[in-house]
């Protein structure tokens, strides 16, 4: 399933199985020829997703990027056959998690051992098979400029050591990988270089941010964020984030 939300972004939705399968989303103008891919998804989804992109009407030559909001395995799983279909598009990931992959740490990819083993068998995943080539490292300072909307990297740490949000201000859009989903959940705070305290600081940090249109890594999407939405629920879990 595949949709545009408003004029530029565009959600894949994720087809979770027993390990849930994050969303894409697409952004930038389509005249533009300059999109970008937000996330890639659990293995064996690459070809759902690239053709989900063609269904919208969209060129794969046109994606000239795709930019990970954190590196779990429901998100990076398929990242490898999606660049092998968009052989020119540049990776980009936070400096944390880039460094991690770049050097073959793959404990952030899969969160837990009992997780890891269970899913190298399940998937045939051998180790290294996310050592993958960063393009840029984020730091979450920048204001990109891509495909004609302007996007904010926040650095969101809790989830993962490397999550990073991006927020167009003027339209009020965040996609905030998995730090904060609708329905007042949040992801979870329990894996590999993920901090309770920190996800607690970045869930306050976004609740700053007037937001309409919160487009989430799982679960459903929301068009009409109600004000405070994120600060009620990051009061919500603040005694649990310690
Ligand atoms: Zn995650
Ligand atoms: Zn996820």
């Amino acid at each position: 399933m595949e949709q545009q939300v408003t004029e530029g972004v565009y959600f894949i939705q994720g087809q979770d199985e027993f390990i849930p399968d994050s969303h894409v989303y697409v952004v930038g103008k389509p005249d533009s020829e300059d999109l970008s891919m937000i996330d890639a998804g659990l293995m064996g989804k690459g070809d759902y997703k690239i053709r989900s992109i063609q269904n919208l009407g969209i060129e794969l030559k046109s994606i000239k990027r795709v930019i990970m909001t954190h590196t779990h395995l429901d998100h990076i799983g398929c990242l490898t056959g999606i660049l092998e279909r968009i052989p020119w598009a540049e990776l980009w990931v936070h400096d944390v998690e880039a460094q991690a992959l770049e050097s073959g740490d793959e404990r952030t990819v899969y969160g837990m051992e009992m997780f890891k083993s269970m899913c190298m068998m399940q998937y045939n995943l051998k180790p290294g098979d996310f050592s993958v080539r960063v393009d840029r490292k984020l730091n979450g300072e920048e204001n990109l400029e891509l495909g004609g909307i302007n996007w904010e990297v926040m650095h969101i740490p809790g989830h993962s050591p490397g999550s990073i949000g991006l927020y167009n201000r003027e339209r009020k859009i965040l996609i905030p990988g998995d730090v904060v989903y609708a329905d007042y959940a949040i992801g979870r705070f329990d894996l590999h270089g993920a901090s309770g305290a920190e996800h607690k600081k970045s869930l306050f940090r976004l609740a700053e941010l007037e937001v309409d249109i919160l487009l989430p890594g799982h679960n459903r999407i929301v068009t009409n964020l109600p004000p405070g939405y994120i600060a009620d629920t990051a009061r919500q879990w603040a005694t649990y984030l310690t």
